[in-house]
């Protein structure tokens, strides 16, 4: 209501008000506030104004801050730390590969045990069902790779291809680099860039149960309409032009942990492939376990012919992030030039490779995937049993320990928040507030890629049964109180 915007802005608002942005003491200019900045024209100017606590060191869950606090990560940082901070084994690759002084080799002249023996334990996590893989040093980077070699397979086989569209979703996200960025469906990371980002990429609607499946509508009936949406593009494109549909198979930063629906994933695959193009996933925040199988597509064995990681492929050990290749694509580009027409300098470094091996041999031997299945269902129960009843809870979502819960002001419109209200932000500040202490990863735009809010909750594939009571409690009082106090 009016009333509660005119009482918490006033409450919440800092006084010294830099004009460009925070300056945190290093000088550093966050990139979280300028994303804030360009949220909304009348997003509240309170979150231009703040500084960051200052965090001094990490051990496991646990961020310890100069002011004294000790934080839960409840969301490994933006959904990557999944061994949690300060792991010792991690530390030692690193340190054994930076002493034979190759952190870095250029990978077009070498090659490496550490990167070939990293390559070859992503490709066993594939069940041999990818035949290679191609490191890179972000998502942004992977998903730009991705974009490239999908482009080049049929390129390969005609440099005339009139295959030049990509068709994605609505409320996606993949990346923030231009060719990533204008294959998201993220209105707000859009807007300032929409002159640069490619023409070329089309967009279908999300599969998001909680805001378009009709009431009683069945699994297969929306798995249906979707396809048939998809089938519908193709043809108005002309099925030609399409180089490949790209999905997150649980959408993360653009809506809070959206899982695609049963046979959805098989569905699109088969619409892609009865018309020659790729189906690529993006799994950089939702992949390498995060959502309990070691990839989110391995829980309905639907494939990609491209697929793309990140996050927990390092564990936040080292930027790294890669792209897999099934033996398709690879053996058009084999069979053609043999050469992928793209490289960065750092890409495939022995440092970057040390630590995600070491990241994904602890996954392995502590049987990581499992516990995050497990706790998991846990947590879903947890947050069920203390929130599903809470009047601006409108869902509860999620797979593995990748968890989000979406916000409404009335539960039987899911009418949306008033924007100017923050809300997901509240949630966040409330969080890492004391007596909370405790991080939400807050997003926007889940309605219509501006209004709508939600959390996401994602911590350690490492935590236990009492780390998750205590996630699901702390998050209940958090919303418990920022909601007693929007009235
Ligand atoms: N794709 C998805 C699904 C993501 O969530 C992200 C980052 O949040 C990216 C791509 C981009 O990854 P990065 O931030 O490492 O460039």
């Amino acid at each position: 209501s009016p009333s509660a915007l005119t009482d918490l802005d006033q409450h919440d608002r800092v006084p010294a008000a830099p004009s460009n942005g925070v300056h945190l003491p290093n000088g550093h200019l966050s990139t979280t506030v300028l994303n804030g900045h360009a949220r909304t024209a009348f997003l509240l100017d309170r979150n231009l104004h703040k500084s960051f606590p200052v965090v001094e060191r990490g051990s496991g869950s646990y961020l310890y801050l100069k002011d004294g606090r000790v934080i839960f990560d409840a969301t490994s940082g933006a959904a990557v730390s999944c061994l949690g901070h300060g792991n010792k084994r991690v530390f030692k690759a690193i340190s054994a590969i930076l002493s034979t002084g190759i952190p870095y080799l250029a990978s077009t002249f070498w090659a490496c045990e550490v990167v070939e023996e990293l390559c070859k334990k992503l490709i066993d996590g594939t069940g041999g069902k990818m035949a290679r893989v191609y490191l890179t040093g972000s998502g942004s980077e992977a998903m730009e790779a991705a974009i490239k070699l999908a482009r080049q397979v049929f390129y390969e086989n005609d440099p005339a291809t009139r295959r030049v569209n990509f068709i994605t979703r609505e409320g996606s996200y993949h990346g923030n680099t231009i060719g990533a960025l204008a294959m998201s469906g993220h209105p707000v990371r859009r807007a300032p860039y929409e002159p640069f980002l490619m023409d070329n990429v089309h967009h279908v609607s999300a599969c998001n149960a909680y805001r378009q499946r009709a009431d009683g509508e069945s699994d297969s009936s929306f798995v249906a309409r979707k396809a048939t949406e998809l089938e519908a593009k193709f043809q108005e494109l002309g099925p030609e032009t399409v180089i490949g549909f790209v999905a997150e198979p649980v959408v993360g930063a653009a809506l809070g942990c959206v899982p695609s629906v049963p046979g959805y994933l098989k569905a699109m695959r088969d619409v892609c492939h009865k018309h020659g193009a790729l189906f690529i996933l993006d799994e950089v925040m939702s992949g390498m376990g995060r959502c309990g199988t070691l990839h989110a597509w391995q829980n309905e064995d639907v494939v990609p012919d491209l697929q793309t990681v990140g996050k927990g492929l390092g564990g936040g050990y080292q930027p790294v992030a890669a792209v897999f290749i099934s033996s398709r694509v690879v053996n058009t580009l084999l069979n053609g030039s043999g050469q992928f027409v793209h490289g960065q300098t750092y890409q495939g470094m022995p440092v970057q490779a040390a630590a995600a091996l070491e990241v994904q041999r602890i996954v392995e031997e502590e049987n990581l995937v499992g516990n995050v299945k497990r706790q998991g269902l846990y947590l879903e129960k947890c947050l069920r049993s203390r929130l599903a009843d809470h009047p601006n809870v409108g869902d509860i979502r999620g797979r593995g320990l990748f968890w989000g819960l979406e916000f409404v002001k009335d539960k039987a419109t899911k009418e949306p928040f008033d924007p100017r209200l923050g809300v997901a932000q509240r949630v966040h500040d409330t969080a890492i507030s004391a007596p909370f202490n405790m991080t939400m990863y807050p997003g926007t735009g889940t309605v219509d890629g501006f209004r709508g809010d939600h959390v996401i909750l994602a911590p350690a594939y490492n935590v236990t049964e009492e780390d998750i009571e205590h996630i699901a409690q702390v998050t209940s009082n958090v919303v418990h109180q920022v909601f007693r106090k929007l009235g």
